[in-house]
């Protein structure tokens, strides 16, 4: 006769992790790992199904071979990880880029299902990218690395299984392509199966600029409950793209001094403020900050030294390390990008009393503008832009609100308390549902 399992730890025994979880490379992976052990005392009864969060619910891996402008065929890694689907369909950005690894596309993907949990959108977590660094390839070549890997990864995606969007190096265009080619395999026009698209082909207005917008409002918020004005604060910011860039224009328009900008080409610093709008129509015309008038040019590392009072991470993860974080100036950290903040790092600015807003609060303001160009995608209604930005301001709001309240209550980080809400939230539908079969 088979044993009964036990009825409180059944499911979570026993078995060791599959070889692709292990954590011991302190990879993306790993550093999630270590956050997920944080809020299992937290948990209350759910602290059952804990092992949930810990296992990607579906991985594929694809090759995406393509013919080059040169007649030579090429072939590319990419990646699809639905890492929970009990709230809703899998969603998630695709990275293009030359680091892109498996532990760091599952790390990603587990970051979205606590950031749709922690906005209350009705998604669970995916994510997607290739490895290749896309200013190599022509753009024939791009188009058709795009089309291949959509239709490789056509089996799991869908309007209602898992919805792509931009990430790193993705953007308006590459989401038609894949639509489109989504499309024409399912001899439908689906335009809710990928969101940041073009808006004649049923994007949403604010899209572009929603996760800067809501880094901008979380920012405001925290900021408000530690007592610092926006208005004359020093910002530093590293990352200057659809993130960095759009969040910069905005704390600028508020009257803060955007005195440092980091991107993969340079580092310009100006204790006087940097002009923002200048700045960007420079990255705009030569791709980087590099070579910007006006400013004093630093070494890259000196970034981390550059006295500020919000420091802004909006470019990669893993860029604040135990090795750097002692040397941070900022009174809060506010992660545009995704796991920019080792649990190390984390430890160590806490300890030093500098406010962490997690990624998984702080930029989630790009998928909630996703989750309304979807609903206008089903509904064929669109809606204004000033319409979508108070509905973005009004939900990141009240998630930091709630976030805030938690953390003071439980006297916990940030970032766990946001684990906090957003686990329970996965965990108790993951209860609702039970197991089948
Ligand atoms: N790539 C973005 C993120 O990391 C947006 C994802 C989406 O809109 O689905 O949150």
């Amino acid at each position: 006769m088979r044993s009964s399992p036990d009825p409180i730890h059944g499911l979570t025994p026993l078995h060791a992790l599959p070889s692709y979880l292990h954590a011991d490379d302190l990879g993306p992976w790993g550093n999630y790992l270590q956050q997920v052990d944080r809020v299992i005392p937290h948990l209350g009864h759910l602290a059952r199904w804990a092992e949930t969060l810990k296992r990607p619910k579906r991985i594929l891996i694809v090759d995406v071979p393509i013919q080059m402008d040169d007649g030579s065929v090429a072939h590319f890694e990419g990646y699809r990880v639905q890492h929970n689907v009990s709230r809703g369909p899998g969603k998630g950005g695709v990275r293009f880029h030359q680091d892109v690894t498996l532990s760091e596309v599952m790390a990603l993907s587990a970051w979205m299902s606590i950031k749709n949990a922690a906005v209350n959108v009705p998604y669970g977590g995916a994510k997607g990218g290739i490895r290749v660094d896309p200013k190599k390839l022509s753009l024939g070549e791009l188009e058709r690395m795009t089309r291949r890997y959509t239709s490789e990864i056509g089996i799991i995606i869908g309007p209602n299984k898992d919805i792509p969007a931009p990430d790193v190096n993705t953007n308006e265009q590459i989401m038609a392509w894949m639509m489109d080619t989504y499309s024409m395999n399912t001899g439908t026009t689906t335009t809710g199966v990928v969101t940041g698209k073009p808006l004649d082909l049923g994007g949403s207005l604010g899209r572009r600029e929603a996760t800067g917008r809501g880094v901008f409002t979380v920012g405001q918020e925290a900021a408000r409950r530690i007592g610092l004005e926006i208005s004359g604060a020093r910002v530093a910011i590293q990352g200057f793209g659809n993130v960095g860039g759009i969040c910069g224009k905005l704390f600028a328009q508020a009257g803060a001094r955007v005195v440092a900008v980091q991107d993969h080409g340079g580092t310009v610093y100006r204790e006087a403020g940097l002009d923002v709008p200048a700045l960007l129509s420079h990255v705009a015309e030569n791709g980087s900050v590099a070579g910007f008038a006006a400013c004093e040019s630093l070494a890259a590392d000196q970034f981390w030294d550059v006295e500020c009072e919000i420091l802004i991470p909006a470019a990669l993860e893993q860029q604040i390390t135990a090795a750097n974080a002692g040397r941070i100036k900022a009174r809060m950290v506010i992660e545009g990008a995704n796991g920019p903040t080792t649990p190390a790092a984390d430890d160590l600015l806490h300890e030093r009393n500098i406010l962490v807003v997690p990624d998984v609060i702080a930029n989630a303001g790009g998928v909630t503008v996703s989750y309304f160009e979807w609903v206008q995608d089903f509904s064929s209604f669109f809606w204004d832009e000033s319409d979508i930005n108070q509905r973005l301001e009004k939900i990141m709001r009240d998630a930091f609100a709630s976030v805030w309240t938690v953390a003071q209550d439980r006297q916990v980080s940030l970032r766990t308390a946001t684990f906090i809400v957003a686990c329970r939230r996965i965990l108790h539908t993951r209860e609702l549902r039970g197991l089948y079969p």
